[in-house]
């Protein structure tokens, strides 16, 4: 199949940000596709070239692409740097500038999607020190045989920036269109995305053996699971009447959720956003080996900074030093951690999933052996609110965050947030006390002390089903002149165009950028607005939310990519619980 094809795919779907729209486009590609090129596409089409947790970025940057760029348009690097201060985009850069070069030569290939895909496997397994010259030589070779348009899609893809708005909700259901022609077969696919975190095996194994087959779908060993979620509720006395009279209360700690694969002598560790992060945790790979009986298993737990005297939890901003590539060695002497389990989802190639609660938990007790480092999350059954009480104060006492309230006959609903499981954090009275993620889609220019760097930033939320961002609140306060400067670096503006389409603001911010960095907010309740977008006409016309008095509390969640956000639909039902919970407190008081 050509690449070309491809290319006027991504051309349309740059003109629209509806869902919809976006939803046939690609159903339409994926039919075009040979059943055994299906997964290529799809991962191209979300700007990768395999699965996040298989950890292959191809990551070149803008400034070594420019002389790929330079070779292949004859183009001095000067007026390609000019280009590219005029676009700042380099995919446009090359777009332009081959297009002034005319008709390509007449020695020239059509590229198909294998071949680009194949080479840019390559451009991304050669990285390393002194492999630039061998990448940028593989990059030009293909863009010798690329049209303008193809390379523009090419070089976005290579540099990482091919920002379609494609969603995994949305290949879903292209998935489903595409093989079943109705959308309502999507949670079946689901499934198995949810059970291996890897949208173009399910597409592939959709496409070679049909639905009945994704059906049956099983856990892969090394594959990360897709994790399941908590709901939130404000008091004891609401989750006990949700769990019909009895939970199972475990300690809430603020760490770094994992999830370990082992198959035999073979180990995985996965984040929270399905990342391949076992580098970063060699230990606990060796507690894991040393501490858990059995062959084959996936367990989650949450890996928590410890001071090694003590054995107290130290706060989470402790394990940022432990993400890193360099040093490992020394940040796992200097920041020890300690693992603590909550979860077991397969066994010596039994799926566990399907278990209760409680039956999960045991076999987690039967095969972990506590010690200093190992333990097993703290947890107990409660029948009344004032065992969640005494619960939730001991957590406290202990440096946690809450709890975590777990329906003791429910299943593991891996990718879903449920009311299987309820977090709890201290208690509510009418005021927020939950923090949080939204995602920096804006910024304000700084003035006095914040001069030169950003002053305010203005936050959204992500909304899946309109695909698009939509404002919360703007936000000042919170920030150390060490977060500012670190936000100055991390946060890029971009320059074409001003504001990304699929951002819906009212706000004029100074500067904008694609929505990815996720930070953890609090403020002091959520009120209707008039200016912020997110939830727009849903309470009352004309109107949507806003976080009132916005404060950030000191952390970016690079634990969470931007649909891991607080959601619309959890920014609705905070909105609802706070009202309920105002009028009950001034019955209260009359
Ligand atoms: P948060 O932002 O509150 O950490 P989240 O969006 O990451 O939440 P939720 O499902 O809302 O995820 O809350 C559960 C999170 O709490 C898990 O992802 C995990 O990191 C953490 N956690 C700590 N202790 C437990 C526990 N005992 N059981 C489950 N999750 C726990």
């Amino acid at each position: 199949m050509l690449y070309s094809e491809v290319a006027a795919t991504y051309e349309a779907m740059e003109a629209t940000t509806k869902r919809l729209e976006l939803t046939q486009l690609l159903a339409d590609l994926i039919v075009k596709t040979p059943n055994e090129l299906v997964d290529k596409v799809i991962y191209l089409t979300q700007g990768k070239i395999h699965p996040d947790f298989m950890g292959i970025e191809i990551g070149l940057a803008d400034r070594s692409v420019m002389r790929a760029i330079a070779f292949t348009s004859g183009h001095s690097l000067k007026e390609i740097e000019k280009k590219y201060y005029h676009f700042g985009d380099i995919g446009s850069v090359a777009e332009d500038l081959l297009q002034n070069k005319g008709q390509i030569t007449l020695f020239s290939e059509q590229l198909t999607i294998e071949r680009v895909h194949d080479v840019l496997d390559r451009i991304a397994k050669a990285s390393g020190l002194g492999s630039l010259g061998l990448r940028l030589r593989l990059l030009n070779r293909l863009l010798a045989d690329a049209s303008p348009k193809e390379a523009k899609y090419i070089l976005r893809t290579a540099t990482g920036k091919l920002r379609l708005g494609i969603a995994d909700y949305t290949v879903l259901d292209a998935l489903a269109l595409a093989f079943t022609n109705d959308k309502g077969n999507r949670p079946k696919i689901e499934r198995a995305y949810n059970l291996s975190g890897d949208l173009g095996l399910v597409a592939n194994n959709l496409a070679l053996n049909g639905l009945k087959k994704i059906e049956k779908f099983h856990i892969k060993l090394g594959h990360p699971i897709r994790p399941m979620l908590a709901e939130r509720l404000d008091s004891g006395k609401a989750i006990l009447e949700k769990m019909g009279g009895t939970a199972a209360l475990e300690y809430k700690l603020d760490g770094e959720r994992v999830q370990i694969s082992c198959d035999s002598h073979k180990f995985w560790i996965f984040s929270r956003r399905l990342e391949n992060i076992t580098s970063q945790y060699p230990d606990l790979v060796e507690l894991s080996k040393s501490n858990l009986k059995g062959k084959e298993y996936v367990v989650e737990g949450e890996v928590v900074a410890i001071d090694i005297n003590t054995g107290a939890y130290l706060p989470f901003q402790e394990l940022m030093h432990r993400r890193r590539k360099h040093g490992v060695e020394k940040a796992v002497n200097d920041y020890p951690v300690s693992i603590n389990f909550f979860d077991i989802l397969f066994l010596n190639g039994k799926d566990l999933t399907g278990l209760p609660y409680q039956k999960r938990r045991n076999i987690l007790v039967d095969i972990v052996k506590d010690d200093a480092r190992v333990n097993i999350v703290p947890s107990k059954v409660a029948t009344t609110v004032e065992e969640i009480e005494e619960f939730m104060a001991s957590a406290i006492t202990d440096g946690c965050e809450g709890l975590v309230v777990k329906d003791q006959k429910s299943v593991y609903r891996a990718g879903a947030r449920e009311f299987a499981w309820i977090k709890l954090k201290r208690e509510y009275n009418g005021e927020i006390t939950d923090s949080l993620d939204l995602i920096v889609v804006g910024a304000f220019h700084g003035r006095g002390r914040r001069k030169g760097k950003y002053g305010a930033f203005l936050l959204a939320s992500y909304d899946p089903v309109n695909n698009d961002f939509r404002t919360v609140c703007k936000v000042g306060t919170g920030f150390s002149d060490e977060n500012l400067i670190k936000f100055f670096n991390i946060l890029i503006p971009i320059k074409i165009p001003n504001k990304p389409n699929n951002v819906v603001s009212k706000i004029d911010a100074d500067v904008w950028f694609n929505p990815q960095v996720v930070i953890e907010v609090m403020g002091s309740e959520i009120t209707l607005s008039s200016v912020h977008t997110v939830a727009m006409d849903t309470v009352r016309k004309g109107n949507g939310l806003a976080l009132r008095f916005p404060k950030f509390m000191g952390r970016i969640r690079s634990d969470k990519g931007v649909s891991d956000s607080t959601s619309n639909t959890e920014l609705l039902k905070m909105y609802k619980r706070q009202k309920k919970l105002i009028s009950k407190h001034s019955d209260n008081t009359h």
